[in-house]
């Protein structure tokens, strides 16, 4: 938040005498003396304003969202979401009319939990009308106001609740909070994929995930947001493995570790929380493949295994299976990492090489490509091309064909 690219933006906003504000994240991740993520300003100016002052200081600004007040200005590397201070007019549970107001402590107000209440100036002198601090301090993730009126107004909220909870709370959750979530967590359903996405990948990333899933399950709230997230145990097993092995938790995987569905299931999940083409395929992928799993011992094989299947495949269900049956066995470390280095061989034939034999264009030439292929992987990748294309005309000609008559249409007469 010292950062020259900051003060730059802060200079700027300030140029006509407005007071700024740092808010939201970055004000509570500098108080818990974690890393700070992306920096978000409040201001009292309107976003015409922000818009002219901050190409006045020759910084570029987006217009990324007017209607709800918020500008992304660029400086330097950074980018930067400046948002008017708002009050919130009219609420349907998934999307606020806003007004906007020069009242720090009604824009506050409209914040959904204490600890993203906390604001500061450019000089870091805090703001804090709802005890965030005190909050932060004794992890205790709590409402602004009466829970059930926030969800309410934006359901969203029922599930950042337990997202900020895994984050930043200490057991025993906020009772009303909770009561809250029990009680609404029906409407969960109404909300956008996209927005119950995000809150819930940045839930599943958190160390406590899996005992915070369970809290969820234990209250009744899953069966709304995603009731095909049965495997808790197998999700808590992850967890674990991927700390012992300091081995980045993904999301994607974390999703998968908790799923227990079907192939039909998993485009269902997939369509309702909108996820990427990519995050779709690897659940199926992980899904087909762990069916029957287990980790193979001999070196050889494997290397076999990563041929046809993937290597990265591999990684994934070498873990995902270490956390079905509770952890890390010796060799495993060893196999991540000869997963994670190995590189593809190249076979050195192509179908080219068989139609030069005079077989026809069409499916043989797969089959007899894909007969030699195997053989090669076989021999543990060794054969070169010369020693392909040998087996190749053996092949070939085993099977009836002849390269001094190559036969114009094989297969007729
Ligand atoms: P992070 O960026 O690390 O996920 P954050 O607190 O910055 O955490 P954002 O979603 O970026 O979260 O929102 C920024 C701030 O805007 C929050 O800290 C909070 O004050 C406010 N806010 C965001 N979403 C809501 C919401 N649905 N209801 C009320 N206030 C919200
Ligand atoms: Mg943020």
């Amino acid at each position: 938040m010292t950062a020259p690219e900051t003060v730059t933006v802060v200079d700027a906003l300030t140029q006509d005498g407005a007071t700024v504000r740092f808010v939201g994240g970055c004000v509570r991740d500098a108080v818990a003396g974690r890393p700070v993520g992306d920096i978000d300003i409040a201001t009292p100016d309107p976003p015409e304003t922000v818009v002219a002052l901050l190409e006045a200081a020759g910084l570029r600004a987006l217009p990324t969202g007017l209607a709800h007040g918020t500008v992304t200005a660029l400086s330097g590397d950074r980018h930067y979401e400046i948002t008017t201070l708002r009050i919130d007019l009219e609420t349907d549970g998934r999307r606020a009319v806003v007004a906007f107001t020069d009242d720090w402590t009604a824009d506050a107000a409209r914040r959904d939990l204490t600890i993203n209440a906390i604001s500061a100036d450019r000089d870091g002198r805090l703001h804090d009308p709802f005890d965030g601090i005190a909050d932060l301090k004794a992890g205790r993730v709590r409402f602004v106001g009466a829970a059930e009126e926030r969800i309410r107004e934006d359901v969203l909220r029922l599930l950042r609740f337990f997202r900020f909870y895994a984050h930043y709370g200490v057991p025993p959750p906020d009772p009303d909070g909770l009561a809250a979530c029990r009680a609404l967590a029906p409407l969960v359903p109404n909300l956008s994929g996209e927005r119950v996405q995000a809150e819930l990948f940045k839930l599943l990333a958190a160390d406590s995930a899996a005992e915070v899933m369970a809290l969820i399950a234990e209250e009744g709230v899953l069966t709304h947001v995603l009731p095909e997230a049965v495997d808790v145990a197998r999700l808590r097993g992850l967890i674990a493995v991927e700390a012992a092995l300091a081995i980045d938790g993904r999301q994607i995987r974390r999703l998968a570790a908790v799923l227990t569905t079907s192939p039909a299931g998993i485009d269902d999940v997939a369509e309702r929380l909108r996820l990427s083409g990519a995050d779709r395929a690897y659940l199926h992928e992980v899904a087909a493949a762990s069916d029957g799993f287990a980790p193979v011992a001999e070196e050889r094989a494997r290397r076999h295994w990563f041929y046809w299947h993937g290597a990265q495949l591999y990684r994934e269900l070498l873990l995902l299976d270490a956390a079905r049956q509770g952890g890390i066995w010796p060799g495993l470390t060893e196999q991540l990492a000869e997963a994670a280095a190995w590189s593809r061989p190249s076979f050195p034939l192509n179908g080219d090489d068989v139609l030069a034999l005079g077989v026809v264009a069409g499916p043989e030439v797969g089959v007899l490509l894909r007969t030699i292929e195997s053989w090669w992987v076989g021999e543990d990748f060794g054969p070169d091309r010369a020693a392909c294309l040998a087996r190749l005309l053996a092949e070939y000609r085993a099977g009836g064909g002849s390269v001094l008559h190559r036969p114009v249409n094989r297969g007729t007469t």
